[in-house]
């Protein structure tokens, strides 16, 4: 990292809550709003008297590029520093997780809908498409934790997927062995994996929502970039200046990585009806979610800091480890209905997300 020291950074895990519009059939229905957000305060209070604080709250208003501008733009110019970043979305199915993280649309969206991650996709392009000193590597890879079982939606071909297992290589980084690694040269490569992930997410099982409420998915974008002193100080020169090269050879080498991970459903396992199966797929969503949270709330609490952070107890923890603390930048984003149908399930995530 020489060069480029890494300064430590006060807070590096951020809550944002974002709360939907009321949806037409809501609105058809007749459903009321059982959520007010306080201007300029960043406070929301649900029901008559439930007060929330956090560092973001969006409000039904606020637009995607609102939401991208405030919440993930300078977590991207972060990766090009070397660090590695991670944004959640969680919240019950039908809270706007997929909608804010983009990923997955199966029907088409205009630009001004685009979520997280396009927007997301195009900053790194344009960004790395200006400094021609370095050479960029972008790789895009993108796994589902179903049951606590990872699967590789790049991998299509059914027949000879390998078994995923995540390993920690001596300088600490994670790395998931089997797992494909696709390099992109363009918006275009990165969104076309985007897509064709997300369809196998879809088809992997009979009813689509069934299944993508009941798993998470992280798509991974990891930028590499390389350079020497050489190539840094020829981009310096002007063209007619007339100095001799240093020897200076020697490549610097620097990664960073950033996480989009749809959450699971929060729901609680009894409004679904679980019996069986369903039930002990809810038991491993409510675990891994649990774990998670264990994880940021003891990131968050500076009087936590020396302690253990449970890492180990969930696949997805363990997944993430390497882009959760120390350096890394997190960010959540809790989404929640506004509607009154949604009471209690808005009152568990802004529990969940207030930790
Ligand atoms: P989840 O992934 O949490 O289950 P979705 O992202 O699929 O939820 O959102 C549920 C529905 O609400 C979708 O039809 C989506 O288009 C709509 N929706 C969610 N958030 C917004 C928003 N901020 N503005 C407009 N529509 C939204
Ligand atoms: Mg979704």
């Amino acid at each position: 990292m020489e060069g480029k020291e890494k300064t430590m950074q006060e807070v590096n895990v951020r809550v944002a809550v974002r709360v939907r519009p009321m949806l037409p059939k809501e609105k058809v229905g007749g459903d009321d709003m059982c959520l007010k957000i306080i201007p300029t305060t960043k406070q929301l209070i649900l029901g008559k008297d439930r007060g929330f604080t956090f560092d973001e709250v969006l409000s039904p208003k606020s637009t995607q590029e609102e939401v991208y501008k405030l919440c993930v733009e300078n977590l991207v110019k972060s990766i090009f520093e070397g660090y590695n970043a991670t944004v959640f979305a969680y919240g019950q199915t039908g809270s706007g997780k997929t909608y804010t993280i983009g990923g997955g649309n199966i029907s088409p969206v205009t630009e001004d809908e685009d979520g997280i991650i396009p927007r997301a996709v195009r900053q790194m392009f344009d960004t790395l498409s200006i400094d021609k000193s370095v050479t960029y590597t972008v790789k895009v890879s993108y796994i589902e934790i179903y049951k606590e079982e990872l699967r590789d939606l790049l991998e299509l071909n059914s027949d000879n997927k390998p078994d995923l297992h995540v390993r920690e290589d001596d300088k600490g980084n994670t790395v998931i062995i089997g797992a494909r690694e696709v390099e992109c040269e363009s918006l275009d490569e990165v969104m076309s994996l985007l897509e064709t992930g997300s369809a196998a997410r879809h088809t992997g099982a009979t009813n689509m929502n069934e299944h993508s409420s009941r798993s998470h998915s992280i798509f991974t974008i990891t930028i590499g970039q390389t350079w020497t002193e050489n190539d840094v100080l020829a981009s310096k020169r002007k063209p007619d200046d007339d100095c001799d090269d240093v020897e200076n050879e020697m490549n610097h080498n620097m990664f960073g990585k950033f996480h989009f991970v749809d959450l699971a459903g929060s729901e609680r396992a009894h409004k679904t009806g679980n019996v069986g199966d369903r039930f002990k797929e809810s038991v491993h969503i409510n675990s891994g979610l649990l774990a998670l949270g264990n994880v940021i709330s003891a990131l968050g609490d500076p009087k936590k800091k020396s302690t253990h952070i449970p890492y180990r107890e969930s696949k997805i923890t363990r997944l993430l480890k390497d882009s959760l603390g120390g350096n890394a930048q997190t960010l959540m984003i809790c989404c929640v209905s506004p509607s009154a149908a949604n009471f209690d399930e808005s009152l568990n995530a802004l529990k969940y997300a207030n930790r």
